[in-house]
């Protein structure tokens, strides 16, 4: 008999409709070099919220339904394939969810060049909606592949490491921004990818940013965690950029906003001739681009889509370096943690964030 767990179960429908907390199958090892893990905590990501939501259902065929999502994970280890022999039981672990086809035995182009994010068949994020849907946070236990586990030291706790995912993504936007020490940056947005970015910033020597907010309290975090300067998107941005760097506009804008805001738009307005804008928000709908303006002052436009492996390092292992190390602080990012059988009340917290000042809610287990 199949083994069970507790889970926030969707069943594909909505929310509010859509979700309970039950029993669910508990994933086992698929193959001998995967390892299962307890998870302790899991990030209530935005994503997670577009899942739930509905509108990235499309995304997974029906036979995954009912499905347990949340990628953002840190636990204990509970089992080992029998070719794992550098983890042991016990062991705390952060998850890096990005898996591609070289974890289930293929092995594309870019797979074997170590960009698993661009995996030619698909990337495969264990708790996000997808073809293959793995277990994810929301559940006890998830598996993944043993090289997409990674030892943390005792003096992190969980739920700050469970967020190394989101720190990893912009580890990766600044290896494809290469900003240099001097520069004058602009970061648009101060979610969780916002801040994480600004201090991936601050740490590679970049102490000149400034950051475009959208909450008050958000300025304000942006602030504690190094920004230089940090001003709202109802003030004047334009003029708050063209003070902050003489007038000459940013070197690198950091796009971290996405969805429908015109936030790629405003980039090129605010960034210097020769200047770099790197895109990781994920943006739904654009508005009118001036490619003639990027054109006249070679501005380049460099998306940067989640992280892998750059130059042969891991960034999920840098990420987890810079927490390690204190250059990037993730408790001041946690506002929330909640029982996952509370999981109403965490998605209220996520869907409101202005009233209850949230930056990254969590789901926390004993
Ligand atoms: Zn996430
Ligand atoms: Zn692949």
């Amino acid at each position: 008999m199949t083994e069970r767990m507790n889970a926030i179960i969707w069943d594909g429908t909505p929310y509010p409709g859509g979700l309970s907390y039950g029993a669910f199958d508990k994933p086992t090892l698929p193959e001998d070099n995967w390892v299962q893990i307890y998870n302790r905590a899991c990030g209530i990501c935005g994503s997670d919220m577009h899942a739930i939501l509905g509108r990235t259902r499309h995304l997974m065929p029906d036979k995954n339904f009912p499905a347990v999502i949340g990628h953002e994970i840190a636990g204990v280890v509970t089992a080992l394939g029998s070719a794992v022999t550098d983890l042991k039981l016990g062991d705390r672990v952060a998850i890096e969810p990005l898996h591609g086809c070289i974890d289930f035995g293929e092995s594309c182009m870019k797979c074997r060049a170590g960009l698993f994010q661009l995996c030619e068949s698909g990337l495969n994020v264990l708790g996000m909606p997808n073809k293959d849907m793995m277990p994810g946070g929301y559940g006890e236990f998830s598996c993944a592949h043993r090289s997409h586990v990674f030892k943390i030291p005792d003096s992190l706790s969980f739920a700050e490491a469970a967020i190394t995912d989101v720190l990893a993504v912009d580890v990766h936007a600044a290896n494809i921004g290469d900003p240099q020490i001097g520069m004058k940056a602009v970061v648009l947005g101060a979610g969780v990818i916002g801040l994480d970015m600004l201090q991936v910033l601050n740490a590679r020597g970049v102490s000149e940013v400034l950051v475009v907010a959208r909450h008050a309290f958000q300025a304000e975090k942006a602030r504690q965690l190094g920004a230089a300067r940090a001003v709202l998107t109802d003030q004047n941005v334009a003029l708050a950029v063209a003070d902050f760097t003489g007038g000459r506009g940013a070197d690198q804008v950091y796009e971290c906003v996405g969805g429908s805001a015109d936030t790629l738009a405003q980039a090129i307005e605010l960034c210097s001739i020769g200047g770099k804008i790197v895109m990781i928000g994920c943006a739904t709908q654009f508005a009118e681009l001036d490619i003639q303006t990027m054109l006249f002052k070679e501005i380049a436009l460099l998306p940067s889509n989640s992280y892998a492996l750059f130059k042969g390092v891991s960034e999920f292992a840098a990420a987890l370096s810079l927490i390690t190390s204190g250059k990037v602080k993730h408790k001041e990012l946690l506002t929330g943690s909640f029982a996952p059988s509370d999981y109403e009340k965490a998605l209220d917290n996520m869907l409101h964030k202005r009233k209850n000042n949230t930056i990254k809610p969590i789901f926390e287990r004993i």
